[in-house]
């Protein structure tokens, strides 16, 4: 006998949000074949039509994230359709980002390793490659010690993320001591970019070092590059070239 096809997915959302989530598949996708996380680490965008809310995967390993996999959560992390499925404990990094910034519409959380170095050795990362002014002129450190003392190390509440964002400030890096970093952007495609090219320039500011003496990017030409950094011919060109090193061939908004 014939299996019985299954009936198509209804969808919850609109178009709009539809498409935001199925480029949200993609960034997790993305930034799990450039390295930038493994079995850790996550990727959100802001609710498109809802400041209020915000989407990120089920607790799954990026490079496995479907599109039947997102959750959506408010601004306190609560999940709104809860449906028993295990979510990631550090969602209050997300949360509390879209809480303090309003400019904010993407964030990633990753443990990538060329960070740490930085991040438990006082920082000094900075940006000293043309594709890396979009990390900022500084990036900073947030210790959870300061404010929490001896913990795991994990944001596993809103106290916590609260007090990350504070740190994260104006900024859309910030490093995480003996842990990793944040990446706060305004959409979806620069958080990948931005999140990629902060582990490429850490990757290289070590390896400069050993060398000797680095030339950082000066103030002004941190503003430049990131001008170019952004422009949306640029975007979209390493967005289309990241998602099909991560196997998409259809489907990319370019
Ligand atoms: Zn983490």
């Amino acid at each position: 006998m014939a299996k019985k096809k299954a009936p198509a997915r209804k969808p919850a959302f609109s178009k709009t949000v539809e498409a935001a989530l199925a480029d949200l598949v993609i960034a997790n996708r993305i930034l799990a074949n450039e390295n930038v996380i493994d079995a850790f680490g996550h990727v959100s965008i802001r609710h498109p039509e809802r400041a209020d809310r915000y989407f990120l995967a089920r607790s799954r390993s990026p490079e496995f994230v479907e599109r039947g996999d997102i959750l959506e959560f408010d601004l306190d992390s609560n999940p709104i359709s809860p449906d028993g499925r295990t979510m990631y404990s550090e969602r209050p990094i997300h949360g509390r980002l879209y809480k303090q910034r309003p400019d904010v519409k993407a964030v990633c959380h990753n443990h990538a390793h060329s960070l740490i170095p930085f991040g438990v050795t006082g920082g000094g990362l900075k940006p000293l490659l043309h594709v890396a002014g979009c990390i900022g002129a500084e990036v900073p450190v947030w210790d959870i010690s300061e404010d929490f003392g001896d913990t795991d190390l994990l944001v596993t509440n809103n106290d916590m993320g609260d007090s990350l964002a504070r740190k994260v400030s104006r900024n859309r890096t910030c490093l995480m001591r003996g842990h990793g970093a944040v990446v706060a952007t305004h959409d979806l495609k620069s958080v990948v970019f931005v999140a990629i090219y902060l582990m490429v320039n850490a990757a290289l500011q070590k390896e400069a070092r050993a060398l000797g003496t680095v030339k950082f990017l000066s103030p002004a030409e941190v503003k430049l590059t990131e001008q170019m950094n952004f422009k949306e011919r640029s975007q979209n060109r390493a967005w289309e070239y990241w998602a099909r090193r991560a196997g998409f061939k259809t489907a990319i908004n370019v």
